[in-house]
């Protein structure tokens, strides 16, 4: 423990680092936070040790010099520019305690007619309060109206109350770097949820456009494919009857022909638009073809699908284009046990045919 001495000496000047300073004052988020009743404590025990009628917990701001806590003053900060704490932070060393028995007698402070409160400042002792890089953040100060000394016992134990000031501070700091630390990876977290969203909606997005048809939305031959290849819906095929419809638009050479590709196109997705309204879900729609497209109907006999097939085809021919557009269907059932799906997909191509050659625009089901 050492005390300044008291010889005259210049003001101290800014404190080179003053910025730095700042910055490590802010990291304890002290200024102008609530009372708090450690540091209270504190400041009266100071004030009870020294014997004096006023003691603060003060730290040195920008323009001013604000009390974290204090007893025997009335006002919450002082400007920076008339402040003995600050003066003295200037020079902090840790443990030092400046002690000014009186003011009056001391030229370094006589001209400043420092107040406390109403009456002149007379007795001042100051301990530094230091962030653990060095950096005076304020003073733990006892203050009196009148001249008064400070027995050796009382300034070791300004300096030890100043120690467990600074712990307060440490462990806020502490405190409020943990919940910056949370913060940041709560965010972090949040982040890296967000990009686990957004691979897994481009894997959707990738995944649907590998296994439908960009033009009609319907699935492609490779989304049958895989259908074909999948034990569960093969399991389904041989669990019960099914149905298998091939739809072919009449004469779609020529609407392409007359109409140009663009209204070609127009009309296909209306096919598949009344194709993918007449179905249920469990059904599969596929566009098979250029204009040709393939639904299963799982679980349904021929004369139901045939009622969806005729509802299809009425649809189309009443869908709102441009010019009369027809679809020729072809309809065939399969029995578990009995028929393999490319059996049954010939005998729906074969009805298709027929449908065909007897004058397109209709819908023939497979008799054998
Ligand atoms: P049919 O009544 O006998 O079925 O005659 P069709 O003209 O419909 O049959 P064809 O197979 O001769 O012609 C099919 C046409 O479908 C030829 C092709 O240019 C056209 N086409 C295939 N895919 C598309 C497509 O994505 N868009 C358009 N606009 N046309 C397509
Ligand atoms: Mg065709
Ligand atoms: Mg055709």
């Amino acid at each position: 423990m050492s005390v300044v001495p008291l010889r005259p000496q210049p003001m101290p000047t800014e404190p080179g680092d003053e910025s730095g300073r700042q910055l490590a004052l802010a990291g304890y988020g002290l200024l102008d936070s609530v009372p708090e009743s450690a540091y209270d404590d504190l400041v009266r025990l100071a004030a009870t040790l020294c014997q004096t009628p006023a003691a603060a917990i003060a730290l040195v701001d920008n323009g001013r010099v604000w009390f974290k806590a204090r007893v025997g003053l009335k006002a919450s900060e002082r400007p920076r520019s008339d402040s003995i704490c600050h003066r003295l932070i200037a020079n902090a060393l840790p443990d030092q305690v400046l002690v000014v028995e009186d003011l009056a007698d001391d030229p370094r402070f006589a001209g400043l007619g420092l107040k406390l409160d109403e009456r002149p400042l007379r007795f001042y002792a100051g301990a530094p309060l230091l962030s653990p890089d060095g950096y005076a953040l304020g003073t733990l100060c006892v203050m009196d109206s009148v001249p008064r000394e400070l027995r050796n016992a009382q300034r070791e134990g300004l300096a030890a109350i100043a120690r467990q000031v600074q712990h307060l501070f440490e462990l806020r700091r502490y405190a409020i770097e943990q919940r910056r630390l949370l913060s940041e990876r709560e965010a972090f977290a949040q982040q890296l949820e967000q990009a686990q969203a957004d691979l897994q909606r481009r894997h959707d997005l990738l995944q649907h456009s590998a296994s439908h048809d960009p033009l009609t939305g319907l699935l492609n031959r490779t989304a049958l494919a895989q259908l074909l290849g999948s034990e569960d819906s093969m399991d389904r095929l041989r669990r019960a009857a099914y149905t298998l419809m091939l739809i072919d638009v009449d004469h779609f050479k020529m609407v392409n022909d007359r109409h140009g590709h663009l209204l070609g196109d127009r009309a296909l997705r209306a096919v598949a638009d009344a194709v993918a309204g007449s179905i249920r879900e469990g059904d599969v729609a596929v566009r098979f073809g250029g204009e040709e497209f393939l639904v299963v109907l799982p679980g349904t006999h021929l004369a139901t699908a045939a009622e969806v097939g005729e509802r299809i085809r009425q649809r189309i021919a009443r869908s709102s284009l441009p010019f009369p557009l027809t679809v020729s269907i072809g309809v065939a059932g399969g029995e578990p046990e009995r028929d393999r799906p490319e059996q049954v997909f010939d005998r729906a191509d074969q009805a298709l045919y027929r449908a065909k050659a007897s004058g397109r625009d209709r819908l023939v089901v497979d008799d054998s």
